[in-house]
């Protein structure tokens, strides 16, 4: 489904991120994976040739996602190697279950800087790259339920989250006459690190109420994106896909 594409996927060393790697890769793509350090991108890279993935097809960067230049320079080595650039997947992402009267400004900025900022820059960059192409590209933003039922503390994710859905309506609207599509994924509550961090007290509740029986695995959500990603989703964008078993809150 993506034979011939080139990919970049943001937080891509573990979690959905991987998956959504190693589908693209399987699916025919050259993926550049993104680590927030260069020793655990590499580490990734390594894992995924140990599972088989050909190193040709694969290779790893750690730009800072909250640094024009750092993407800039990044993302031109994708190219460089690669060829040219076709889907940028925005998917590095942190949580925070802060309540509002312990947050400091900080903490707030922080979630905001990597999972709105950093999306906003990153695809920045990317659609320099299209431009340059002039045949269009892809972009695909991790959202999540939270952006439709926020959470019971920790506002700063579900804002930022909400943002996201923002950026990927606007951004679908400012590039459609260029080609470029912009889409989100919203994953309800997946395995992952992220779930993992979080007391089995909120876990169980939450899973026991999600209509179809069981929480979202990696790999649900990067099918999620394989769809967007490809030209099945050619007529698609500005939307924002729920892939959580139905989750309510
Ligand atoms: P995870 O913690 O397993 O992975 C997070 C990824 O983000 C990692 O690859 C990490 O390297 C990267 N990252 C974290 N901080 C970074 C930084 N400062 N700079 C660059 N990269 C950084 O989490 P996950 O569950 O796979 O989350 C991936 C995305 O999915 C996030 O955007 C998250 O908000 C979203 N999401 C997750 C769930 C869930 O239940 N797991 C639900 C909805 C949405």
């Amino acid at each position: 489904m993506l034979e011939g594409k080139t990919a970049i996927v943001t937080g891509g060393t573990r979690g959905i991120g991987y998956a959504i790697v190693e589908t693209f890769v399987e699916q025919g793509a050259n993926v550049a994976l993104c680590g927030s350090r260069t020793e655990t991108a590499d580490a990734a890279l390594a894992k995924l040739v140990e599972s088989g993935v050909d190193a040709e097809n694969v290779m790893a960067i750690a730009p800072d996602l909250t640094s024009p230049e750092s993407l800039a320079a990044s993302f031109a080595q994708v190219v460089e190697r690669f060829g040219r650039l076709d889907i940028l997947v925005n998917n590095a992402g942190i949580s925070s279950r802060t309540p509002l009267a312990d947050y400091s400004a900080e903490e707030f900025q922080s979630v905001m800087n990597l999972n709105l900022n950093g999306t906003f820059l990153a695809s920045q960059a990317a659609v320099k790259i299209f431009r340059e192409q002039g045949d269009g590209g892809c972009i695909l933003n991790t959202s999540s339920m939270v952006s439709k039922y926020a959470q019971s503390s920790g506002c700063a994710y579900p804002v930022s989250k909400f943002a996201v859905n923002g950026l990927t309506l606007a951004l679908a609207r400012e590039l459609a006459p260029e080609n470029i599509r912009v889409n989100a994924v919203a994953p309800g509550i997946t395995r992952t690190d992220m779930v993992d961090a979080l007391p089995e007290e909120m876990i169980k509740p939450l899973i026991a109420s999600i209509p179809l029986g069981r929480m979202g695995e990696p790999q649900d959500i990067a099918n999620a994106f394989l769809f967007l990603a490809s030209d099945m989703a050619s007529y698609v964008s500005g939307q924002v896909l729920g892939v959580d078993g139905l989750a309510r809150s």
